[in-house]
């Protein structure tokens, strides 16, 4: 069942091509990569699929609820929709603590990013009972429970990306885009996040999108991977596929 269509969508910044005409489609529960060189438009991709940049050309279908999206929701509009993401400069309310941030995702929708920026909102702000309690489930998953009143700035890195992405699956989303997850991170975490990207998987019953330059990672986890060059799609396939395709390894794999 397909839960997400790209349909020939092109985003430019004035003379700059960074999305050209690309189209997909993702079925429900896959893991899927998205590589390519800097600059290829992975994480341009990710903003139009997030609503925060409108498409010059082209359309974005979600059907999660046979709800279909196109050109001009908002961001916030998008999360109620089934779609949470984590940045690739790692986004967190670095002055509240650990806990507040998970729940600020319960609380969803970007809008309260910027809110929560200016006003330090405490814990205990419009926060239900049952959603405290399953902020601490998610801490307890993420084994982040013993850290639940330290300020975010103070995590390890390998810690704040994966508070971020507890932060992200508060959401409750159906489809989770992670840019650059293991960006950053030393080899026991990324072997780590590993195991956690399918756990989740496995357990929120989610889609997942990842952008990684991280190739042994991409490999290992992802059913399928889109290779972009220069804003173009220019391969997908198995990891086994696109490791033996020989453009992939001419504008991208080679260079490793
Ligand atoms: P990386 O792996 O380095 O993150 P990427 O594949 O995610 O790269 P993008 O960040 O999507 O690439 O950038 C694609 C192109 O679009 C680049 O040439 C970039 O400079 C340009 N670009 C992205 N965002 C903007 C913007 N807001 N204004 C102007 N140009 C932009």
């Amino acid at each position: 069942m397909s839960v997400l269509k790209v349909n020939n969508l092109s985003k430019n910044f004035g003379g700059i091509k960074a999305v050209t005409e690309v189209s997909l489609n993702i079925e429900k529960g896959e893991i899927i990569g998205l590589i390519g060189p800097n600059g290829a438009g992975k994480t341009t991709l990710f903003n139009l699929l997030t609503g925060i940049y409108t498409p010059t050309s082209g359309e974005i279908i979600y059907d999660l609820d046979k709800k279909a999206y196109t050109k001009d929701l908002k961001p916030h509009k998008i999360t109620h929709y089934g779609i949470a993401r984590t940045f690739q400069n790692i986004r967190l309310f670095q002055n509240m603590t650990v806990l507040d941030n998970v729940l600020m995702g319960f609380h969803s929708g970007l809008k309260y990013s910027i809110v929560s920026t200016f006003f330090r909102l405490p814990s205990y702000y419009k926060t239900e009972k049952s959603t405290y309690d399953e902020a601490l489930e998610l801490l307890i998953k993420f084994n982040l429970l013993d850290k639940k009143n330290e300020l975010a700035k103070n995590l390890s890195y390998g810690d704040q990306r994966r508070l971020e992405i507890a932060r992200a699956l508060a959401a409750k989303p159906k489809i989770l885009l992670l840019d650059e997850p293991a960006a950053g991170m030393n080899p026991k975490e990324t072997k780590e996040l590993n195991f956690l990207i399918q756990w989740i998987r496995e357990t929120f019953d989610l889609t997942i999108i990842l952008i990684e330059h991280d190739m042994s990672l991409v490999m290992n986890i992802c059913e399928r991977i889109f290779v972009f060059d220069y804003g173009h799609l220019v391969a997908s396939g198995t990891p086994l596929e696109i490791q033996r395709n020989e453009r992939v390894i001419k504008a991208y794999l080679g260079e490793e």
